[in-house]
């Protein structure tokens, strides 16, 4: 029997193949995709708008008899009528317009119509309104119901998705394609929610005194509703992956001691007590023989690296190898040099598998790989491609994971052995408050570096107008003499990285004439590997004073004596990406200075986040600051990655759920296991994906 589920949209009136192709495109192709395929928002088309009530902005029905048209031939040619009720009057203008449509609007006629008022040359207007000529003496009704504005597509108007959601409505209350009430009575009573059928009629058809507010701004109980049983079938999927996951097995590396003591032997300082703490935790997972599935947040320059080679040399030691995943080839570059530096008197070795390796080199690299000897492997998303087999990969750290979404994860965990997974480490600088990451990371267990190292100093972080940008050179001037180092960051918004680049080589060739007798060097996207590795090594030698950089340095990029960083167009950056780039400073015990460069006059937003960043130095901070001004999509990352895609749920907005959502998650796998199923078949398309893990 075909449901919701399974029925082909084709089976609906109106669909043949064109329109099937088209709804395809939407993602549409049962029932079911169709009855949750939200209106975007909803027209009143309810009663008739008195003309002398209209004001500019207002979306109406109207019933008028023109008065006057005439053709104007302005910069368009336009078809202008003027029409009235008695009580006022308002312009209809039309570009399109044929010939039959000429003769049929003249004056004495009269014309039902909907549009939306604006304010024209010669009082109100509505542009190529709906509309319809009428019988003045014939009574023709209004819509019952508010009416439902689809997301749409070409080939696909309004109309259309209105008669087939129509369509799909009239099954919801026939039991033989009735959608199926997923969510157990019991969540439905503690969490008041509305039965499922209720809320897509509601959602769909609104009756004419539904609050239209609530209903576009998610507050409705039906639109909660439907969240609600989206991101709990979210939340229900990364757990059951995880549990999936854990039911693997994963070699349990239980030697580590000698090397581990060693190294920390060796190092420049102590751990701090946090780096200890994380570390340990990271310890006794990778001894068990299921998977380690482990978050390692940590504000940035709190020193996650060591604890990602703290357990690559447990790995080391028991034999298996470790893949280090970094966002950027720089970043991966920089991993691959300290790790080499501090394996090396262990005899550890550590391979770098660049994206611009090619041939010979790169083929010896791999046979080294694939026989065992490079014991830790280092590199980007690169690391994933086909040809890459490790001898024994037995733990993955993915460095700073909002770059990274979960398929990435899944993706390197096929490295593995046959029939062994191997241990995850994530590592990410992105402090997301507990809620959020309850939700983005409901498979990850969490550990938190919640501390600095000894001896760093705050920043001082100050915002300063652009017109005094001489007197920044000045002061950056006296400081490179004194033996500082500086970073200048050029940003341009939605800028080309050919853009980028020029800007950044200009702002460098001005720097260099405004600084003379000092060192300034370049790096920027579009530069070749080599020379970017080449400027970041001289700097970090020490041989170059001023790096002017595009924001390639923005995460991970650690050179610990430059102590001034220069952000030009700080009001247009946001949070998360100003408070990772003034974190590259700061790094080491010189007391470090961020200057934010801005441009007057400030919005209301760009003013609170650079006050923001003024008075404080905490990440969480900061993001619980973000998280207010930007909503969840951009704290997580999940614009660029994907990492969590809703259909209906909007993080931002729903954020109070979430907390319920997690608990229901809980109820529903102890006492309601079946439905876990059939929630993930309906709301998380990735789901084959992640059954196949
Ligand atoms: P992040 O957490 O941002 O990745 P890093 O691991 O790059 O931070 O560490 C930042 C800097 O702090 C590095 O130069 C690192 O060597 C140094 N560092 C790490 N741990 C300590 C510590 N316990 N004491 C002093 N310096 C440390
Ligand atoms: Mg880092």
């Amino acid at each position: 029997m075909p449901d919701t589920a399974t029925m082909p949209l084709n089976r609906l009136k109106g669909v043949g193949p064109k329109v099937a192709e088209h709804l395809e495109r939407l993602g549409l192709r049962v029932l079911q995709d169709l009855l949750f395929h939200l209106p975007l928002r909803y027209q009143d088309r309810t009663h008739i708008t008195p003309l002398g009530d209209l004001r500019a902005g207002d979306e109406v029905v109207f019933q008028a008899e023109i008065r006057a048209a005439q053709i104007i031939y302005g910069k368009r040619r336009s078809l202008l009528l003027r029409v009235s009720d008695g009580s006022g009057f308002v312009q209809l203008r039309f570009f399109h317009f044929n010939q039959v449509q000429q003769q049929a609007l003249v004056a004495g006629a009269y014309i039902r119509g909907f549009g939306e008022a604006r304010r024209g040359p010669q009082g109100l207007e509505i542009t190529h309104p709906e509309y319809r000529l009428i019988d003045p003496g014939q009574p023709l009704p209004v819509a019952e119901r508010l009416t439902p504005i689809y997301p749409a597509t070409e080939g696909l108007n309004q109309p259309l998705l209105r008669r087939l959601a129509e369509q799909a409505l009239v099954r919801l209350h026939d039991p033989r394609y009735a959608p199926t009430e997923l969510l157990p009575e019991s969540i439905l009573a503690q969490w008041h929610l509305l039965p499922l059928i209720e809320a897509l009629q509601a959602v769909h058809q609104p009756p004419p005194d539904s609050a239209l507010a609530t209903l576009e701004s998610g507050a409705h109980p039906a639109l909660r509703r439907l969240a609600f049983e989206e991101l709990l079938a979210f939340q229900l999927g990364l757990r059951q992956l995880r549990q999936r996951i854990r039911q693997h097995r994963a070699p349990a590396l239980t030697a580590h001691d000698a090397l581990c003591t060693r190294f920390v032997q060796t190092l420049p300082f102590t751990l701090t007590t946090a780096q200890l703490r994380v570390s340990a935790e990271v310890r006794a997972d990778l001894a068990l023989a299921t998977p380690m599935l482990r978050l390692v947040q940590g504000d940035v320059g709190s020193g996650k690296t060591v604890v990602a080679a703290l357990a690559s040399l447990q790995a080391a030691a028991s034999g298996v190898q470790t893949a280090l995943m970094a966002p950027t080839e720089l970043l991966s570059e920089q991993h691959f040099q300290t790790l080499q530096r501090w394996f090396a008197p262990l005899a550890v070795e550590v391979a770098w598998l660049g994206g611009r390796l090619k041939g010979k080199t790169r083929a010896a690299l791999l046979a080294r790989i694939a026989q065992g000897q490079a014991t830790v492997v280092v590199g980007t998303h690169a690391l994933f491609q086909d040809d890459i087999v490790f001898a024994n990969l037995g733990l993955m750290i993915i460095d700073e994971q909002h770059r990274f979404g979960v398929h990435q994860r899944l993706a390197l965990r096929a490295k593995g052995r046959l029939n062994q997974t191997p241990h995850q480490l994530v590592m990410t600088a992105t402090p997301i408050p507990r809620t959020l990451a309850m939700t983005a990371y409901a498979d990850l267990d969490v550990s938190v570096i919640d501390e600095l190292p000894r001896g760093r100093q705050p920043i001082d972080t100050v915002a300063i107008p652009e017109r005094r940008r001489d007197e920044v050179i000045q002061r950056i001037h006296t400081a490179l003499r004194e033996g500082r180092q500086a970073y200048w960051v050029c940003t341009l918004i939605d800028a080309s990285e050919v853009l980028l680049a020029q800007a950044a080589e200009d702002t460098a060739a001005q720097l260099a004439a405004a600084l003379p007798g000092l060192r300034v060097g370049l790096i920027h996207g579009r530069m070749k590997a080599a020379d970017k590795e080449d400027a970041m090594a001289r700097f970090k030698a020490g041989a170059l004073q001023l790096l002017v950089a595009t924001t390639v340095i923005e995460v991970g990029v650690d050179v610990p004596n430059a102590s001034l960083m220069i952000i030009e167009n700080a009001e247009r950056l946001g949070l998360a990406q100003l408070h990772q780039l003034r974190g590259r400073v700061g790094r080491g015990e010189i007391k470090s200075t961020c200057v934010l460069l801005y441009r007057s006059p400030l919005s209301e937003q760009a003013r609170a986040r650079l006050s923001t960043l003024r008075e404080t130095q905490d990440g969480f901070a900061i993001a619980r600051r973000d998280l207010e001004l930007r909503g969840p999509g951009e704290v997580l990352g999940t614009r660029q990655t994907g990492l969590v895609q809703f259909h209906i749920a909007d993080l931002a907005r729903d954020a109070a759920l979430l907390p319920k959502v997690a608990l229901a998650a809980e109820s529903v796998l102890q006492h309601h296991p079946e439905c876990v199923a059939p929630l993930l078949q309906r709301w998380v398309r990735q789901g084959q994906q992640y059954s196949e893990v």
